[in-house]
């Protein structure tokens, strides 16, 4: 369908999302990567030189990026004109900094998709999972009138955290079962902590039970998701009363969520529940996006998955999976799902967003 494909630019691009990013777009259809941005650390290395000591992907560094020469990502007058928008996976001490790198980058005509917390609680950008709320990209034409910019913009996804559980409860609603109360508790993997990330020392044969600002995310992330558009940003829909302790384990990737649910009124049965997730799809697969896995909420009977090392990678790494569907006593559910980190949580989210805003043509 598309005869050439799109220069991007990945700023962060030696960080762990940054490899993740080199690693899934290394044979994309529609993008490709032709610039790279990092720290001052990287400035000027070959890629190659730049991850020597890091690279944690699976696969050698693709042929076409071994040689780009890094860019200091503050650097933005030097970028390629070509590059029609850039993904975002950059961690700086200050979060008002990537606000403004990121809003630097929307003003000078180049759309900004992030994977960093930033701008998630900024009303005019969107946060998006294309399965469930995509008509949040409505609030892109209210971003650009607010601030001036005419083609840029910055749109984000949401923490990695609560990928795995979102769609499940998104699914339930859609059918007409509302959701009054979760209780969640995560078991995140160390790659979620970035590189080098969390010493050897605190993690093996350990559970660290406090990740910075994780919990107040994952309580606070999916009223924005759930909300709808204003006329001055998004409108967050604070129905659901969200309880989350996230805690740091041993798992290299994969993200696992225990979680509780109480339903405001109706009730579903547990098998109810089940040919609902097996049968939700949506606007990513209603537009075969590239990206999109074929069955976004995968649910096994085996009582002892799913596992992470077993079922991270399902349909690349982009589905959700669940499991362990039963009654809960204090509440109406319990089940565990699972969503890996680095890919449905961090870069491959934000590549579906990206397709998805390509074929909605804001970018
Ligand atoms: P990371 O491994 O620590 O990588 C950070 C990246 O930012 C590197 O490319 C680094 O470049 C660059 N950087 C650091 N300081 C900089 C500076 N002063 N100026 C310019 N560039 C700078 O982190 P990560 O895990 O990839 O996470 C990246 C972002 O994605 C974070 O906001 C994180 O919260 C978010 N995120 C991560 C995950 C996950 O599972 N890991 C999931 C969802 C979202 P150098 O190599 O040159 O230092």
């Amino acid at each position: 369908m598309m005869r050439e494909k799109l220069s991007v630019s990945v700023i962060g691009a030696t960080g762990i999302v940054g490899q993740n990013y080199i690693k899934l777009l290394r044979n994309h259809p529609w993008f490709q990567v032709t610039d790279v941005a990092a720290s001052s650390r990287s400035e000027g290395k070959s890629y190659a030189e730049a991850v020597r000591n890091k690279w944690q992907m699976s696969v050698n560094i693709p042929e076409n990026i071994k040689n780009l020469i890094v860019r200091e990502a503050h650097d933005i007058d030097s970028i390629d004109p070509q590059i029609k928008f850039v993904f975002s996976a950059i961690n700086l001490p200050s979060k008002e900094d990537v606000k403004e790198l990121e809003l630097n980058y929307a003003r000078k005509g180049i759309p900004v998709i992030s994977n960093n917390s930033a701008h998630r609680w900024t009303p005019d950008v969107p946060m998006i999972i294309p399965e469930i709320n995509p008509e949040h990209i409505n609030v892109i034409p209210i971003q650009q009138k607010n601030r001036g910019f005419s083609k840029g913009f910055v749109a984000v996804k949401p923490n990695c955290s609560i990928q795995s559980y979102m769609a499940p409860i998104y699914s339930l609603q859609k059918a007409g079962y509302k959701v009054d109360k979760m209780i969640v508790s995560t078991l995140q993997a160390v790659s979620g902590a970035g590189y080098p990330g969390v010493s050897s020392l605190d993690m093996i044969d350990n559970i660290v039970p406090f990740i910075g600002g994780e919990e107040e995310k994952s309580e606070m992330e999916p009223l924005k998701i759930l909300g709808t558009v204003g006329e001055k940003g998004i409108i967050n829909d604070d129905s659901i009363k969200i309880s989350s302790t996230c805690t740091r384990v041993p798992v290299t990737d994969g993200h696992t969520a225990c979680v509780n649910i109480k339903f405001q009124e109706k009730i579903p049965s547990k098998d109810e529940i089940i040919d609902i997730w097996r049968s939700f799809r949506a606007i990513p697969q209603e537009l075969s996006l590239p990206y999109a896995p074929e069955q976004p909420i995968i649910y096994l009977e085996n009582e002892n998955r799913p596992q992470p090392k077993k079922d991270r990678d399902n349909d690349k790494g982009m589905a959700v999976t669940v499991g362990r569907l039963r009654k809960d006593q204090v509440f109406d559910y319990k089940f565990v799902a699972l969503s890996h980190n680095t890919i449905r949580g961090a870069a491959g989210g934000a590549i579906l967003n990206a397709e998805l805003l390509l074929k909605k043509g804001f970018i």
